[in-house]
């Protein structure tokens, strides 16, 4: 058996890269990023208004007020998209809307709300005086071209969508999507729908692979729930080993008579890179490769599924994924822990911040056969292994569930 230290550096050494591939934008959303995206001109790309209003010279508005305007003579109208080609000479204006470029000469806007007369013409009273650079938006006052504003390794979310658009980027490099088969064993499962006969529960384990694998921006090609025999297993493996990065699967990996995945994954030929770490839940852990393709035999009990993917296969397919690793954060235990001398432990926990301190407890059920302590939990609570009793106060590594939030 080995420590979750050693196995963490063994899977390290064996994870690739997916290869990359160009997609429309259109469809890029969850994506990561496999190029910067650079500003390929400032933003704003050229002086324009701010507002609905009149360019104007600063000056020529000196000492204009609600009862003393200042009347200047329009000498046209420039709107959104329009090239700007106006000029505007001293005592003169020029009606501008909100993001059309500001025409040469003027150096300031003064908003409609402050002016009258542009409907009659051409002579319009200004009300307000306005200061060089009032309601301009100012070429690369945001931006500067040339600047990095996305970084390489970045997932696409609504604000890099927008900033893409922005800069006018339409096909985008990414990483390919990683793809995953799962599959699920036990002569006992039966998929929701169906009635249960006696003995007889309901697949869980897929369906969080599936949720998880999703949410790690990566996707499921293959699935199947396998009985406990010899031939569906190499059918689907076989099948799996052909097309997908990586596979999963729940159950069958521990000491039971009829625990078959690894004889069969070492029939296929894959190379075992270890099997069981000292953990709980979660010990009969198998990891392997053929090829390129990496192999994770998780245990059936849907706790240690769920802890075992989080702590396992999260990261590598952030690293595959050309992503960087998530890390763990260092909380305070509200209550005591249950620490194990030679395994690293493993419990879902919710973390809260106090005083500026991240606090944590686990939930309230700790069997590895009892999902609903997931239910609550915003992170997964690690203890080293260790003689020392964890109690109040000493701290310990916490890891956030990254679609929940700290409370
Ligand atoms: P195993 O690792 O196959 O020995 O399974 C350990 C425990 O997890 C047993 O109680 C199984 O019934 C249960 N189990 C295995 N696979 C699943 C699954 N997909 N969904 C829910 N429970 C499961
Ligand atoms: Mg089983």
């Amino acid at each position: 058996m080995i420590s979750v230290k050693e196995a963490s550096k063994i899977i390290d050494d064996h994870i690739s890269i997916v290869p990359q591939e160009k997609v429309s934008i259109n469809v890029a959303e969850g994506r990561v990023l496999a190029q910067d995206i650079v500003a390929s001109f400032p933003q704003p790309r050229f002086n324009n208004s701010a507002m609905d209003g009149f360019a104007v010279r600063a000056s020529d508005t000196k000492g204009a007020s609600k009862n003393n305007p200042v009347s200047l003579m329009m000498v046209g109208v420039v709107s959104a998209g329009s090239p700007g080609d106006v000029a505007v000479g001293p005592g003169q204006c020029a009606q501008c809307m909100t993001g059309a470029p500001i025409p040469q000469g003027a150096d300031a806007m003064v908003m409609v709300e402050y002016s009258s007369g542009y409907e009659s013409g051409p002579e319009v009273q200004m009300y307000t005086e306005v200061q060089a650079g009032q309601h301009i938006r100012r070429v690369g006052e945001e931006i500067e071209s040339g600047e990095v504003l996305v970084n390489n390794g970045s997932s696409i979310t609504t604000a890099e969508l927008g900033t893409m658009a922005t800069f006018g980027y339409k096909d985008i490099q990414v990483y390919r999507k990683s793809r995953l088969g799962i599959f699920a064993t036990g002569d006992e499962l039966v998929e929701p729908g169906n009635d249960l006969l006696p003995g007889q529960i309901y697949n869980s384990n897929l369906y969080i692979f599936e949720d998880l694998v999703r949410r790690a921006g990566a996707e499921v090609t293959l699935k199947s729930v396998i009985k406990d025999n010899q031939a569906s297993l190499k059918a689907f493996l076989t099948d799996a080993f052909s097309s997908c990065d990586m596979i999963i699967s729940s159950g069958g990996v521990s000491m039971g008579k009829f625990d078959y995945v690894r004889d069969v994954l070492m029939e296929l030929n894959v190379k075992e890179h270890f099997w069981k770490v000292a953990q709980k839940p979660g010990k009969p852990l198998f990891f392997g490769s053929r090829g390129k393709a990496l192999i994770f035999g998780l245990p059936g009990n849907p706790v240690s599924a769920f802890i075992g993917f989080m702590e396992y296969v999260w990261p590598v397919l952030e690293i595959m994924s050309g992503q960087t690793r998530s890390s763990t954060l260092s909380a305070v235990l509200d209550e005591s822990f249950p620490c194990e001398k030679e395994k690293t432990r493993y419990l879902f926990g919710n973390t809260w911040s106090e005083n500026g301190q991240l606090i944590c407890a686990p939930t309230k059920k700790v069997g590895s056969h009892m999902l609903t302590s997931s239910l609550e939990a915003n992170c997964i609570i690690i203890a080293e292994p260790g003689n020392k009793p964890l109690i109040k106060g000493e701290q310990i590594r916490v890891r956030l569930l990254p679609w929940k939030s700290i409370t």
